[in-house]
C-alpha cells in the first residue's frame, strides 16, 4: 500500500477549494478560521490516521501549484516490488 503526504503552499493558496473537493481520501479541508497572506481560508492537510495515499490528484487540479506530494511504499510493498523483478 501507498502512503502519501502532501504539503501546501498556503500564502499562494486562493481558497477555490478544488483540491477538496476532489480528494478520493477527504484529508483536505479550507481552514475557515485562518486567513494567508492574500486573505484567504487556504487548503488544510488533516490526515489523523495516515490516509493519503499519494494519488498527486489534488496537485493536478489545483490551478496555482500550490501542492507538493511525497509518496512512500510500505516495506511489505517493496519486498513483492523486487521478489517480481528477480
Ligand atoms: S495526494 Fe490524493 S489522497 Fe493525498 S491529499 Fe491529495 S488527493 Fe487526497
Ligand atoms: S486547489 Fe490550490 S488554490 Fe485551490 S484551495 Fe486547493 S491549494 Fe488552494
Amino acid at each position: 500500500m501507498t502512503m502519501g503526504r502532501i504539503i501546501i503552499n498556503r500564502d499562494r493558496c486562493k481558497g477555490c477549494t478544488l483540491c477538496s473537493t476532489v480528494c478520493p481520501q477527504n484529508v483536505i479541508f479550507m481552514a475557515e478560521n485562518q486567513l494567508n497572506a492574500k486573505g484567504y481560508h487556504p487548503a488544510m492537510l488533516v490526515d489523523p490516521d495516515g490516509a493519503c495515499t499519494g494519488c498527486a490528484v489534488c496537485a493536478v487540479i489545483c490551478p496555482d501549484v500550490c501542492i507538493t506530494v511525497y509518496r512512500e511504499t510500505t516495506q511489505r510493498t517493496k519486498a513483492v516490488r523486487e521478489a517480481v523483478t528477480i
